[in-house]
């Protein structure tokens, strides 16, 4: 396999993009003046300095927020006046397309034509949010008696604390953000500390946009350093997480200490499941995508196929033929389908999952290696077949473009092994029969099941894990009421009856 180079009309940034955090309406510098550099993980150039926040940093920017959040000045306003901002935050993102569009591809690895579809989706939330926003109402009965009316209030929850992951910065973001603006809530944003570029530029037109200061604040810097303590944060009122279920669980124990609602988007190992009366092509073209989108660093990569013993051998046979074809490289090729993976050292846990997978007895039937290169961290589409339902590679998140295939007997078959693992992000099911497509979806523990197609998304449907894949949903018409708390009002209409007359 030949990798594709830098397209010779493609200039590399010669300066790297410095950002500072947003506190308060003010871009800042960390307190102790601490900033770190990322390096493209295609170019090995630098690409990106930030702060490195800390717990005071961290303090400062949910002080602002919750100064900002108190004050009303974003959660009194009317919801009308709320849409119009989210609007135009759209719009703006729009005119910088490809300002962003570049950096999460240089920062991310991801191949830059996907990176722009990406960007332009994000404005399909923040327009979904701003109509949303003036739908939410809360309830009324006036069922309960002549002398009661009781009114459902839905008001913000306050201050959300968002911690996002590498692998889809912006888009991730803008998962949260739009919907938790929309309710009235402000916010402290801590991006991934290997992605942060797209996150800091965001908070440039926010405040174009008119996002009052101290609304959205973002410190950016590590896990450990700025992450923990705007979790543990007494000024938090909610946590919306997506990364690995490893450090949302450990957020999920801080929430149970202190009472704040916490949301978890988490991993996955997310089953396509293959009949033989399939549309033979599309599933072969879906199972490549699946696996080898975002080069598998993605929550909802189709990492396993699961496939019916009858066609096992020709339908994997097909599925190595396309994914032999699959163009990896340069990010900023357009003809780049699979980028760099992220980081060294998430390459180097994907080989080694590779590795464990052959040492189980597994068989690598494509790939499997580094690609030869000067600088990028470039792996092999890999596919590993004899998998057996208790090797690691069949059951832990790989988070690369690493294929496991698995075969079955019949549907009952399908079902519990597609529900052997952990975790419950997605799955697919491939076949004609539409009865055999509803008992596996229904059977499925899942948050998002596909037919007949993979990895679609829209705002209007909820995104979410069961199990280990997390806590809560995503998106659809309750995206906003999510961020918010409700309050009953009962209002007593005419004389109330004592309790107690003295005779
Ligand atoms: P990660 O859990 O290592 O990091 C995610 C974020 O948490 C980063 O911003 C990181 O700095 C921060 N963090 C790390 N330690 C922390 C701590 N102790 N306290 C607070 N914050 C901390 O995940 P990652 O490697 O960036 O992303 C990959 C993971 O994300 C995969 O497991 C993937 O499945 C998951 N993911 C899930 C979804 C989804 O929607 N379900 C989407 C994308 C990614």
């Amino acid at each position: 396999m030949t990798l594709l180079n830098t397209p010779a009309n493609q200039t590399l940034p010669a300066e790297p993009f410095v950002g500072q955090m947003l506190i308060n309406g003010r871009f800042v510098e960390a307190m102790a003046g601490k900033r770190d550099t990322r390096f493209s993980p295609a170019h090995q150039i630098a690409v990106g300095s930030y702060p490195q926040a800390q717990a005071a940093d961290v303090d400062l920017a949910v002080k602002a927020a919750r100064t900002a959040f108190d004050a009303g000045i974003w959660s009194e306003i009317t919801a009308a006046e709320r849409a119009d901002v989210l609007l135009k935050v759209a719009d703006l993102i729009l005119r910088d397309l490809e300002t962003l569009a570049l950096q999460e591809s240089l920062e991310s690895g991801k191949p830059l034509v996907q990176a722009r579809d990406e960007v332009k989706g994000t404005t399909n939330l923040w327009r979904y949010a701003a109509a949303l926003a003036r739908t939410l109402h809360g309830e009324s009965y006036n069922t309960l008696g002549k002398d009661m009316l009781g009114v459902v209030l839905k008001q913000p929850i306050g201050v959300v604390a968002m911690i996002t992951p590498w692998n889809f910065p912006l888009w991730i973001l803008c998962q949260k953000l739009p919907f938790a603006l929309a309710a009235g809530c402000t916010a402290v944003i801590k991006p991934s500390e290997l992605t942060s570029g797209t996150t800091v530029m965001l908070g440039k037109l926010l405040q174009e946009a008119g996002v009052p200061d101290g609304v959205v604040n973002i410190v950016t810097g590590l896990g450990p350093d700025a992450g923990q303590p705007l979790v543990e944060h007494e000024g938090v009122d909610m946590i919306t997480f997506t990364g690995s279920t490893r450090v949302g669980r450990a957020i999920a124990e801080v929430g149970g200490r202190q009472l704040k609602k916490v949301a978890l988007e988490l991993g996955g190992k997310n089953p396509q499941i293959i009949f033989p009366d399939c549309d033979w092509d599309a599933a072969v073209d879906a199972v490549v995508f699946g696996v080898y989108f975002n080069a598998g660093e993605c929550c909802n990569s189709g990492s396993r196929i699961l496939v019916h013993e009858a066609i096992a051998e020709q339908f994997t046979a097909a599925v190595i033929d396309k994914a032999k074809s699959v163009a990896v490289g340069d990010p900023l090729h357009p003809d780049c389908k699979v980028g760099a993976i992220v980081s060294e050292a998430q390459m180097n846990g994907i080989l080694s999952h590779i590795d464990a997978a052959r040492k189980a007895g597994a068989e690598v039937r494509l790939g499997g290696k580094r690609l030869p290169s000067g600088q990028g961290y470039y792996l092999e589409p890999t596919i590993i077949t004899g998998v057996s339902p208790e090797m690691p590679v069949a059951k832990e998140e790989v988070f690369g473009p690493v294929l496991a295939v698995l075969t079955f007997k019949d549907v009952k078959d399908a079902i519990q092994l597609a529900n052997s693992t952990c975790y419950g992000l997605s799955a697919a099911v491939w076949s004609k029969d539409m009865d055999v497509c509803l008992e596996t979806a229904r059977a499925i523990k899942a948050g998002t099941i596909w037919v007949n197609t993979f990895l679609d998304g829209y705002a209007e449907l909820p995104f979410g894990g069961f199990g280990d894949s997390g806590l809560g949903r995503e998106l659809g018409k309750s995206a906003v009421e999510d961020f918010t708390e409700t309050k009953t009002v009962q209002l007593h209409i005419g004389p109330r009856r004592h309790w107690w007359l003295p005779k």
